[in-house]
């Protein structure tokens, strides 16, 4: 049959979808220029298809304009069609930023960053997926079996993530059923995201080149292992790391403890954005390993934010190596705007000269409600519904955005959450399972 090969531009949306156009890559130039008719309310798309209250309703009209340095294509084998797609961004058609271009936002945090404290961005995201319809074999966390069963997809994994310019680093079997977790090296700035994306995609991609499906769902099941996309952080000053200091609390930086006191300060109406689904809130319960206040972590899993280990035995530096990791946060968020909310909060405590947070080992979930407040710490919303209406509450944390932004984005949440009303929580787990 004859053919000809089409690229897709794209980007991640409020739904933590990728969403897109393609053209004939002939005219991938071009298109970099002028970009693709893009419309106002595919924003209020939610995951489920439905279309939240739109502000824009039928009216206006947008570019998206796809970026060559997030240009990905990949030629996984014979008899399967190449991967070939360019995250780009949304702008208004005389090339203004759109405000709701998650892109654009992220772009605009880093910015912050580098005028408030001459920091540049490095770091990259860890993700954990499952298997659909995998029967769960007993036993196999974290063994040479569990790879060995996934191996071809993991050595097809690796090379499309070689050829797609990400830097492979692990695979394994985590712990939960059918569950796995791919990790990368690190990246910069905008690429931090941009990565997150493109391996969501390529992972989604080996899959089914190898007749499998996967699923990013926060948590399949409420008695079941979550999902989480742990974000490892760090920073750079004048090309030079600086994100350790031996002399400083924890050893970190007084930028970086100040960034992450930030993080946590704003962390309960920012979670809204970083965890924005239903189920994220089955996986931000204690005993999980995943987060359910708003502390830093010392050697410990069950915090939202954990300073890395770092190994003495490294070819790489101390300095270079040291990193703290997000832990409040699944595949259901766009990686642009969840890691722009994360900047944004940052930069706020650099800001504000927060204090170097105190490092919990111990279990919260044991502190009474008093004890908790004494220490300075809040249980995380329990729901979505909760954590909206935390996000609408707070002016500092809605101020990072542009205007409207946040109020149209819990409009595109309720929209999503009135989609579920009436239905079992078994099968609301369910729908998430399909649609991430
Ligand atoms: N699966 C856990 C989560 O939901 C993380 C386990 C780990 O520390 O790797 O975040
Ligand atoms: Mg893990």
């Amino acid at each position: 049959m004859i053919a000809e090969e089409m690229v897709i531009a794209c980007c991640t949306d409020l739904a933590g979808k990728v969403r897109g156009k393609a053209f004939p890559a002939s005219q991938f130039e071009k298109r970099t220029k002028r970009g693709i008719g893009w419309t106002p309310t595919n924003v209020q798309i939610t995951c489920f298809d439905a279309i939240a209250e739109s502000p824009f309703g039928s009216l206006g009209d947008l570019v998206l304009i796809p970026d060559r340095t997030a240009r990905v294509r990949v030629e996984l084998g014979e008899n399967v069609p190449v991967e070939h797609f360019a995250l780009g961004d949304i702008r208004h058609t005389d090339g203004r930023p759109w405000e709701f271009c998650t892109r654009s936002i992220l772009k605009g945090a880093l910015d912050r960053l580098n005028r408030v404290a001459g920091l540049q961005l490095v770091g990259a995201f860890e993700h954990e997926f499952q298997f659909r319809n995998a029967t769960a074999t007993l036993g196999g966390a974290y063994t040479v079996d569990g790879f060995r069963a996934e191996r071809g997809m993991a050595e097809t994994l690796v090379a499309a993530m070689r050829a797609a310019g990400l830097e492979p680093d692990t695979f394994m079997k985590e712990f939960g059923a059918g569950q796995y977790e791919v990790t990368m090296g690190p990246s910069r700035g905008i690429a931090i995201a941009d990565q997150s994306t493109i391996i969501r995609e390529l992972i989604r991609s080996v899959a089914h080149a190898f007749d499998k499906e996967v699923t990013f769902t926060p948590i399949r099941n409420p008695s079941g292992v979550g999902n989480g996309a742990h974000i490892h952080l760090s920073f750079l000053k004048d090309d030079k790391p600086a994100t350790w200091d031996p002399t400083g609390k924890h050893e970190l930086s007084r930028a970086a403890g100040q960034f992450i006191a930030g993080i946590l300060k704003y962390l309960d109406a920012v979670v809204a954005i970083t965890a924005p689904s239903v189920v994220s809130y089955l996986r931000l319960t204690p005993h999980r390993w995943s987060a359910a206040f708003n502390n830093l972590g010392f050697r410990d899993r069950e915090a939202s934010v954990r300073i890395c280990p770092v190994s003495e035995l490294s070819d790489v530096s101390k300095a270079a190596q040291f990193n703290f990791e997000f832990r409040a946060g699944d595949a259901t968020a766009s990686p642009h705007l969840q890691l722009g909310a994360i900047v944004h909060a940052g930069v706020q405590g650099i800001e504000e000269e927060l204090a170097t947070p105190e490092a919990t080992t111990e279990d919260l979930s044991l502190l009474s409600p008093s004890a908790l407040t004494e220490r300075g710490y809040v249980r995380l919303p329990k729901t979505l519904a909760e954590a909206i209406d935390r996000l609408l509450a707070n002016q500092t944390v809605t101020g990072w955005f542009p205007g409207g932004f946040v109020d149209t984005y819990a409009k595109h949440k309720k929209g999503e959450m009135s989609f579920l009303e009436g239905k079992s929580q078994q099968e609301v787990c369910s729908l998430y399972e399909q649609v991430y």
